[in-house]
């Protein structure tokens, strides 16, 4: 498409780039059968549980979707071909896909397998406008792996990724920045990032329907209705504004926390307790950061101010307060000290972080999710609203024998 190269002039201001595989896993997997090029292809298990992963736009045009019912999509295009995921495959294109951003800017943030925001300003004197970048992508993508995306040049992130999704498939869109007002203008108030059911609702009844209507809204009626927080963001992207940088890299090095006892404790059954408190304080920073880590470390430190560390490299990252507490537990059990070992200090500490959506492919690609990152993030989101108390593993709900004192970490 050259729309990006017609309109090179347009560009700049605009050095935020979201790349976007088209179809990722299904352009994979047509890569081995070009028999199946043009027909409807679905990539999912074959039970009926199972979920769509991905479909081509042949699929598409009959309504199926990605994370639809694979019952639902069969319905929809009985005619598609469906293909099981092949287990490490989309993992290892994504990380030469991944590469190729990185030839242009080390400013990558990736927001799963198959996208990224890329921040090419310190690039545009070697490479080019962002628009002959975001091109010179696609056909590096395109020569190297043989499947096509999709990009948006734009000032931000938010409208990035709005005008990837506008040119899909295969394409490339050059938001302006004198030309930002008319792009969003006609968009349906649904275009907005943050826009769920609750707040749509309250915009219909207020007649707001496009992106105009909202940028027309005087703050103090919008505030009236939705609050002062969620006007003030819907107003700031209906004016095109976002202010997020391009995160490149997870920043800390690790997350923990740790307790000191009032009293030295010797009680395993004590100890593991607090393990497990220690455990879900790291799981939540962990999901707070949006890493997941690939190791876990437990320090105990005896009476006599002894200081023990013993690690454990898991086979996969976790972001888990279960995993990260058996792996504890396991640890303190051997750790080679006596039972009776009086403790003064126990601390839990995740570290090998990664990115969390760099770590989703196992649960993208297996027919199980991990039930207890559902379950958890759920409380994160009680927690968030009603503190760290309002919801606790059975075996914290029970008075503290022994009070904890200071407290650090997280
Ligand atoms: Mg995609």
């Amino acid at each position: 498409m050259p729309a990006g190269q017609d309109r090179a002039a347009d560009d700049a201001g605009c050095h935020i780039l979201h790349v976007d595989m088209d179809a990722f896993y299904a352009s994979v997997e047509l890569r081995d059968r070009p028999e199946l090029a043009g027909r409807p292809v679905i990539v999912g298990g074959a039970s009926g549980r199972s979920v769509v992963l991905s479909a081509t736009y042949a699929a598409r045009k009959f309504g199926v979707r990605s994370a639809m019912p694979m019952a639902r999509a069969r319905r929809l295009c009985p005619a598609a071909v469906i293909i099981p995921p092949t287990h490490g495959l989309y993992g290892a294109v994504s990380r030469e896909i991944m590469g190729i951003f990185r030839s242009v800017t080390p400013l990558v943030e990736p927001l799963s397998l198959d996208e990224a925001f890329l921040d090419v300003s310190g690039a545009i004197r070697r490479l080019g406008s962002p628009a002959q970048i975001g091109q010179l992508i696609r056909r590096q993508v395109a020569e190297q792996q043989q499947i096509t995306c999709s990009v948006g040049v734009a000032p931000n992130k938010f409208l990035a990724k709005l005008a990837s999704v506008h040119c899909k498939p295969d394409g490339l869109l050059v938001i302006p920045v004198d030309g930002v007002r008319a792009f969003l203008d006609p968009l349906p108030v649904s275009a907005l990032w943050g826009v769920g059911d609750r707040t749509g609702q309250t915009l219909a009844r207020l007649g707001l329907k496009t992106v105009a209507d909202i940028a027309a809204t005087p703050p103090a009626a919008l505030q009236a209705e939705l609050g002062k927080a969620t006007a003030e963001h819907l107003l700031a992207l209906a004016a095109g504004r976002d202010s997020r940088r391009v995160e490149s890299a997870v920043r800390e090095k690790s997350i923990g926390a740790e307790e000191t006892f009032d009293t030295d404790i010797s009680d395993p059954g004590l100890i593991r307790r607090e393990l497990l408190r220690l455990s879900g304080r790291t799981a939540r920073g962990l999901r707070r950061g949006s890493c997941r880590a690939r190791t876990v470390v437990v320090k105990l430190r005896t009476a006599d101010f002894k200081t023990i560390t013993r690690s454990k490299t898991l086979a996969e990252p976790t972001d888990t307060q279960q995993v990260i507490y058996q792996t504890a537990c396991a640890l303190y059990a051997g750790s080679g000290l006596s039972p009776q070992a009086r403790l003064r200090l126990v601390g839990v500490r995740a570290t090998g972080l990664v990115p969390a959506a760099a770590a989703a492919t196992q649960l993208a690609l297996g027919e199980q999710p991990v039930p207890w990152r559902e379950a958890e993030t759920v409380v994160d989101r009680i927690t968030g609203k009603f503190g760290v108390n309002a919801v606790r593993p059975a075996t914290l709900v029970e008075p503290r024998e022994a009070g904890g004192s200071a407290r650090h970490g997280e």
